[in-house]
């Protein structure tokens, strides 16, 4: 094994075990958790060594850096994650070649994803990721959907604001190249990691209640993925501990 195939599988050992060592004691099944390694801006044939190495997911953020790595590696069974924001134009670039879409935020991306998706001939997984920064911690869907004060501009990390989500859901459920799997989130910068994953799965379960198979919860990075695996999170999303730290520049 040469140095980088011995690092990444050092990091996804380490982090197979930090998955264990959360789900037991949470007492969940391991196996309810798909670990998605987050691959941006590290080369295409770090992406060959993960797959070799067992991984089935890998997640990118960039609508420029998916396109370029998905045909570097057309022929893998691994499932392609998009994860990062995107604008509607480029949607149909995403539709193309991901089989999963964390970021969807607004109904016209929907749309758009629906769109291309059909052209494609294929079926996308969606989550919608949902923006906590408005959701107070008493606040259900409902009474946030009450409160009318809404942000004129859209939340820097992206995200629907609790009070779109279910006409958003509705919609996606509702488009046939688009399979609504469930939700998403970023914690905002200031808020505890475990007070945003308990917000997000109480969303989840609200949405459960008209949306029944919307039952994933992708949450969880390098540095808070027990706190996610604690508040239900069935996909997280790991890149530096596993491929080493990204340098800024890109
Ligand atoms: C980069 C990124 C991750 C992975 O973050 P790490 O801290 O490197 O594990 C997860 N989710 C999203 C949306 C990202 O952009």
């Amino acid at each position: 094994m040469d140095e980088r195939s011995r690092q990444l599988a050092e990091g996804l050992q380490s982090v197979r075990t930090r998955i264990d060592e959360a789900c037991r004691v949470a007492g969940r099944d391991p196996r309810s958790v798909t670990l998605i390694v987050v691959t941006k801006t590290w080369p295409s044939s770090d992406i060959d060594i993960l797959a070799g190495l067992g991984v089935g997911d890998v997640g990118e953020n960039r609508v420029d850096e998916l396109r370029r790595k998905t045909s570097d590696i057309p022929q893998t069974p691994l499932r392609w994650h998009f994860i990062g924001q995107i604008q509607t134009k480029k949607a149909g670039h995403v539709a193309a070649v991901a089989d999963a879409v964390h970021s969807v935020d607004r109904l016209r991306l929907a749309e758009s994803l629906q769109r291309a998706a059909q052209r494609h001939d294929r079926v996308l997984d969606v989550f919608i990721q949902v923006s906590l920064d408005q959701l107070g911690v008493d606040q259900t869907l409902d009474t946030a959907r009450a409160s009318p004060e809404s942000p004129a501009v859209p939340h820097e990390r992206g995200g629907a604001d609790p009070s779109d989500l279910m006409p958003l859901a509705d919609a996606v459920a509702a488009s046939p190249n688009l399979r609504l799997v469930g939700v998403m989130c970023l914690p905002p910068q200031e808020m505890d990691a475990d007070v945003a994953f308990a917000r997000l799965q109480q969303v989840s379960l609200e949405l459960q209640q008209s949306h029944p198979e919307a039952r994933s919860i992708s949450a969880g990075m390098s540095h808070d993925l027990e706190s996610a695996l604690s508040h239900g999170a069935t996909h997280v999303r790991i890149g530096t501990a596993i491929l080493g730290t990204r340098s800024t520049v890109r």
